[in-house]
């Protein structure tokens, strides 16, 4: 079966994960410091804190921010579920925005302003399969409204940016990322005294880390409500060098992914982000026409051998949310979402395997339009 997506882990890594058994510290040592310091400085950026998932990371920024009952956040529905998720945690609440338009499925900055309100206190953009979001027109929407801007920054891994222009980024290591540390997660940001509060944050609040205290600094104290969202070592030797990889994987899925816009041209199938270059090419994300049936489609490709899978269902549209917000409207994201199909892409794929992909679904779309 061709996955849609597939991690690449091989002798490098597993020579990693054995110098930190042997070492005997497996937790929150000098790899995760090395590999924080590495991920920043390939962000453009000096700092960084690792956490245990990119989740985490979301909801111990949006804690230490301030972020509580009673606030609001502007959040894309069309993201994977912890976006909002992480602001639920917090006691607020999530107010989806929809996307501009099918051809830029990146959250609108003009629904966001429409879904301002005086308890608005944060706005989180995501960069949708590896898309940067307009750092310009958003930054300039957050300060004139004196909101936190965070970037969900799960796609966005290795993006060839100057630096990050949120308040901070947050990065995922998930499995299926175009990185990964099994699970983890990364916090950037510029402001010392907002990344020393994370630091803390992720390790229960204390005042003193478990290598301070064995050189020999005392006790400690807790000056705040922490959570344990502590980064293993061997996560971070995973990371340390999954990271000296990323660009070369990062160039080869944009190879890909201009193979198969090249190879769907004409096809009636539509290709967002035509006028889009920086991007990391996380994912590879369709529209099929108004007239397939997706169900067949992705049916007739499992029987050519090949995944696909959707990004995303709307969050608002999932039960848990529908059933405490009925009334949210979307009409571009669910429009995006229903049509939406995201191919196999990741680094180990084949030119052949990239053909074979696109044949078959021109196929199948050319028998689903044959009146029947
Ligand atoms: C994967 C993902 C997350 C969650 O990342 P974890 O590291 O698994 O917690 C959050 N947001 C987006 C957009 C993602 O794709």
């Amino acid at each position: 079966m061709l996955l849609v997506s597939e991690p690449i882990l091989g002798e490098d890594e597993k020579a990693a994960l054995c110098a930190v058994i042997d070492s005997n510290w497996i937790t929150m040592g000098s790899r995760v410091q090395a590999f924080e310091k590495a991920f920043a400085t390939a962000h453009g950026m000096t700092e960084g804190v690792a956490v245990n998932s990119c989740t985490a990371g979301l909801h111990l920024a949006l804690a230490v921010l301030g972020v509580g009952p009673g606030d609001e956040v502007l959040v894309p529905s069309l993201s994977f579920v912890a976006t909002a998720n992480a602001v639920v945690y917090c006691g607020a609440t999530p107010v989806f925005v929809d996307i501009g338009s099918p051809e830029v499925p990146l959250m609108s900055v003009e629904d966001a302003a429409t879904r301002c309100t005086e308890r608005t206190k944060a706005v989180i953009v995501m960069h949708y399969a590896g898309y940067l979001v307009d750092a310009d027109e958003w930054r300039e929407f957050a300060d004139k409204r004196g909101l936190f801007l965070i970037e969900d920054s799960a796609h966005a891994v290795g993006a060839a940016r100057s630096r990050i222009f949120g308040d901070i980024a947050v990065f995922s290591f998930f499995g299926n990322k175009n990185m990964t540390t099994a699970e983890g997660g990364m916090i950037l940001g510029a402001n010392e005294k907002m990344m020393d509060e994370f630091r803390r944050g992720r390790g229960h609040g204390m005042t003193t880390s478990t290598v301070q205290r064995l050189n020999g600094q005392g006790t400690y104290d807790v000056t705040m409500l922490g959570f344990n969202y502590r980064m293993t070592e061997l996560s971070a030797a995973l990371g340390l060098v999954q990271l000296e990889k990323l660009s070369g994987w990062n160039a080869r899925r944009k190879t890909l992914s201009l193979q198969y816009r090249e190879l769907l041209t004409g096809s009636g199938i539509g290709v967002p982000f035509a006028t889009q270059s920086l991007s990391t090419h996380h994912i590879f994300p369709v529209l099929l026409p108004e007239s397939a049936d997706r169900g067949l489609v992705i049916a007739a490709l499992r029987q050519e051998g090949i995944q696909t899978s959707f990004h995303y269902p709307p969050i608002h549209l999932l039960s848990w949310y529908l059933d405490r917000n009925p009334g949210v409207r979307l009409p571009v994201t669910e429009m995006f979402a229903s049509r939406e199909l995201t191919l196999p892409l990741h680094p180990k794929m084949e030119d052949a395997q990239v053909e074979h992909v696109t044949r078959a679904l021109r196929r199948t779309l050319a028998h689903s339009a044959e009146p029947s």
